[in-house]
């Protein structure tokens, strides 16, 4: 199941509290509906919750029978209303005149309520939403051919704070969020909580990753670099002893050049504390420089 089926799974599960609130989200869905005319209603939608939701909210919001028909192909309902009584109920509840049959503007009487508004917009993402999954780029979108009722509801949005930005793909509107947070707000008004926890999931659980391999990147650099100069220092080491043996080094060197050939792999840091006695770690770093430098000249290597 896609992640938009999901989150519309997940709002068919909020119970319809309030008449108000039916009725904003009824009239969500039909605003954003294949048609919302004064002779038929016509709601098209692959989502199966969806499709069993639409008759008892109807029935609630505006006495109005809806059947709910078989899905057909594609597992696609298709819920119609053409009985003139009902059409004509639905109208006047939603102060629309069957006369003028100017159906596609936004009525903000019927959603003065903040319960009433995120209820509405809910409705319309259920008829006309898409989300992308926490694992996909971050996109929600709602699509109308309406034009000025893109703009209206735009303006709405604007009013209760969200942000979300308008544009145009062929004759189709639409108003979407590509940032995150807009996504999360839009989907926790709309009673999506949990699709929003998820996508909040996705994105601390990300940063946390790219923490944890930066670390882990630096960390292993820092180790190479140490191994490599100490490969380095023992190679010099070698050829000069080799070359001379151990007269070549004062005797006060000894325990340390003993130590470094014993441990190859061993930090500066933990040859420091074996020598007896101890010396600091910077107190090494330049104890090593000066035998590199003595085993090379000694194998008539100039220093690098
Ligand atoms: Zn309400």
């Amino acid at each position: 199941m896609s992640f938009s089926s999901e989150t519309k799974a997940e709002l068919c599960r909020i119970p319809v509290s309030r008449d108000c609130c039916a009725m904003a989200e009824a009239y969500g869905l039909l605003l954003f509906a294949h048609t919302f005319s004064h002779t038929e209603i016509c709601m098209v939608t692959g989502s199966a919750p969806l499709a069993h939701r639409i008759p008892p909210l109807f029935a609630r919001a505006f006495g109005v029978t809806v059947r709910l028909p078989e899905p057909g192909a594609g597992g696609r309902y298709v819920l119609k209303v053409t009985e003139p009584a009902a059409l004509a109920r639905i109208f006047s509840a939603l102060g629309y005149d069957l006369k003028y049959h100017l159906t596609y503007h936004l009525n903000r009487n019927v959603i003065e309520e903040d319960c009433c508004r995120a209820a509405f917009l809910r409705g319309i993402f259920l008829a006309a939403g898409t989300v992308a999954g926490p694992d996909k780029k971050t996109h929600l979108e709602l699509t109308t051919s309406h034009h000025a009722l893109c703009r209206e509801v735009m303006s709405l949005m604007l009013d209760m704070e969200l942000s979300p930005r308008q544009a145009m793909r062929k004759s189709t509107s639409l108003l979407y969020w590509k940032d995150s947070g807009g996504v999360e707000d839009f989907l926790t008004l709309i009673g999506a909580q949990h699709a929003a926890l998820e996508m909040m999931q996705a994105k601390v659980e990300k940063q946390v990753r790219n923490r944890i391999n930066r670390r882990v990147n630096c960390e292993a650099a820092n180790v190479i670099k140490a191994s490599n100069a100490a490969a380095e220092q023992i190679a010099a080491i070698r050829r000069a002893l080799d070359r001379g043996g151990w007269e070549v080094f004062p005797d006060n060197l000894h325990e340390t050049i003993r130590l470094r050939l014993e441990d190859p792999t061993a930090s500066l840091a933990e040859l420091a504390a074996r020598l007896d006695p101890p010396i600091s770690k910077p107190g090494l770093s330049h104890r090593m420089r000066r035998i590199v430098t003595i085993a090379r000249s000694a194998a008539e290597e100039e220093p690098k």
